[in-house]
C-alpha cells in the first residue's frame, strides 16, 4: 500500500510523451518526435572547457548546500544585470534544476490547504509540486482570450486563502509573453492580497517578436520582498541534462531552501556548477545568440509549414520553442463548451503517431484537451517534415 500522497502526482505527461513516442520508435515505426522540452543543440564551448578543467582539478566533494560560493555570487551578478536591481550571493540557490528550484518554492512557502493561482494552460508540473506540498492549485484560464491572462480573471479567483500565483513567462506550453502592464497588474494585486510570485523565467532568453521579457521586479521593485525567480540553464544554454537551476529571493526565503536541500538533494552536481560558473565568467554571448537565430529560423520555417493549416489559427509562439495549436475547431465546434467529447487531443495525439508517424504532446498535459504542443528545438529537417506530416493529417481528420 503507497502513501495517499501518491494519490497527489501521476507521471509527468510530456515525460509519458517522449516515452510513448520512443515506444513507437522502438517498435520499428519510423517516428518524427516533435515532443521535445529542450534544444537539439552542440554544448557551449564554455561549458565543454568548465567542466573538463572541474574534472582536472578533481573536483569530487560536496559544496555548499545552495552552491558554491562563486556561482552564487556569478548568479547574484546575472540576476543584478538582468533586473537592474542589486542581488546579492545571500538571496540565490543554486538547485538541481529550474523544477527543484519550483519544488523548493513550493515547500517554503505553503501551508495546508493554502491556494496558489496557476494560469491555465500551465507547464504541467506547477500544479503537481503545489498538491505534494499540500497546496490547492487554482487554474485561471486564458484560452478565451488569446491565452493571455486578464488582471479581473485573476482577481475573481482570488479567495483568503490564496497565498501565491506562478507566472511563467515565456509560457510553457503557449509562447505567451507577458507585457510590461500585465506584470505590473499582477505585482499590484499581489501587494494588495499579500501573495507571493513565483516567477518561472526559464525560457526568457527566447523572445522571438518585437516585445521583451521583463523580469516582474524590474517592472515593479516592490514586489521584490514577495518574489521568488526561478530559472535554469537547461533551456537557455540547451543543457537540460545537467540539471543547474536556481532560485533568487529574500534571503530568510533561501535560508529555508538551503535547509530544506540540506535533506533531499544537497548540492547540485558539482562538476556542472564549475561549467556554469566558468561559462558565466567567460561567455561572449556568441553561443546564446546562436541558439537564439537557431530557434528564430525554425520557428520561422514552422510558420510557413503550419500556414498550410486549413481550419486551426495560426500559434503566436511568441517566446520559448513551442508551437501551442488551438484545435477547437476540430475537436470542439461551436460552441466551444469546454466539455471534452469522446475525442479530445489525447486521441489526436494517439492518431498522429500511428498514422502520420509524428510526435505531439497533448494539451491535456496542460490543462486543456482542445490543444497540441510542438517543439521546434529539434534538427530542421526533422522540423519540417513532422509539421508536414501534421498539416496533411489534421486538414483530412474527420
Ligand atoms: N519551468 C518550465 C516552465 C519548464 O518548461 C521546465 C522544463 O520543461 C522547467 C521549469 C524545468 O526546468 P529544468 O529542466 O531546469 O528543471
Amino acid at each position: 500500500m503507497l502513501a495517499h500522497r501518491t494519490s497527489l502526482f501521476k507521471s509527468s505527461r510530456t515525460a509519458a510523451a517522449r516515452a510513448a513516442a520512443k515506444a513507437a520508435s522502438d517498435d520499428g515505426k519510423e517516428i518524427i518526435d516533435l515532443t521535445a522540452g529542450e534544444i537539439w543543440a552542440d554544448l557551449a564551448p564554455t561549458i565543454r572547457e568548465g567542466a573538463l578543467e572541474a574534472i582536472r582539478q578533481g573536483e569530487n566533494r560536496y559544496t555548499d548546500t545552495v552552491g558554491v560560493m562563486e556561482l552564487r555570487e556569478a548568479l547574484a551578478r546575472k540576476v543584478s544585470t538582468e533586473t537592474g536591481q542589486v542581488w546579492a550571493a545571500n538571496e540565490i540557490a543554486v538547485t538541481t534544476g529550474a523544477k527543484q528550484a519550483l519544488f523548493n518554492a513550493a515547500m517554503v512557502l505553503l501551508n495546508p490547504g493554502d491556494k496558489v493561482i496557476i494560469p491555465a494552460p500551465y507547464w504541467t508540473t506547477f500544479p503537481a509540486q503545489v498538491r505534494i506540498a499540500g497546496g490547492i492549485p487554482v487554474h485561471v484560464d486564458t484560452r478565451s482570450n488569446g491565452y493571455a491572462l486578464r488582471i479581473e480573471d485573476i482577481e475573481s479567483a482570488l479567495t483568503a486563502k490564496t497565498r501565491a500565483i506562478v507566472i511563467n513567462t515565456p509560457n510553457n506550453p503557449t509562447g505567451t509573453v507577458y507585457d510590461a502592464e500585465i506584470l505590473r497588474g499582477i505585482g499590484q494585486l499581489a501587494i494588495q492580497h499579500d501573495l507571493w510570485i513565483i516567477f518561472d523565467e526559464c525560457y526568457g532568453d527566447f523572445i522571438h517578436t518585437d516585445g521583451a521579457h521583463h523580469p516582474i521586479v524590474s517592472v515593479l521593485p516592490e514586489v521584490r520582498s514577495r518574489t521568488l525567480i526561478v530559472n535554469a540553464f537547461s533551456k537557455s544554454l540547451a543543457l537540460t541534462g545537467w540539471r543547474i537551476g536556481y532560485l533568487a529571493g529574500p534571503d530568510y526565503v533561501i535560508s529555508a531552501v538551503k535547509a530544506l536541500q540540506s535533506h533531499t538533494t544537497s548540492n547540485p552536481n558539482v562538476i556542472a556548477q564549475h561549467a556554469a560558473l566558468f561559462h558565466l565568467q567567460n561567455t561572449d554571448g556568441s553561443y546564446e545568440r546562436q541558439l537564439r537565430s537557431q530557434l528564430f529560423a525554425a520557428r520561422q520555417v514552422g510558420f510557413s509549414v503550419l500556414s498550410g493549416l486549413s481550419r486551426i489559427p495560426a500559434p503566436t509562439a511568441m517566446g520559448g520553442f513551442y508551437f501551442y495549436l488551438d484545435l477547437k475547431n476540430i475537436l470542439a465546434p461551436e460552441p466551444w463548451n469546454l466539455v471534452v467529447g469522446d475525442r479530445d487531443a489525447d486521441t489526436l495525439v494517439r492518431e498522429l503517431i500511428a498514422q502520420a508517424g509524428v510526435a505531439t504532446v497533448s494539451g491535456t498535459a496542460f490543462g486543456d484537451p482542445f490543444a497540441l504542443r510542438l517543439s521546434y528545438g529539434v534538427p530542421p529537417d526533422k522540423l519540417e517534415s513532422g509539421l508536414g506530416r501534421l498539416v496533411k493529417f489534421l486538414n483530412a481528420w474527420e
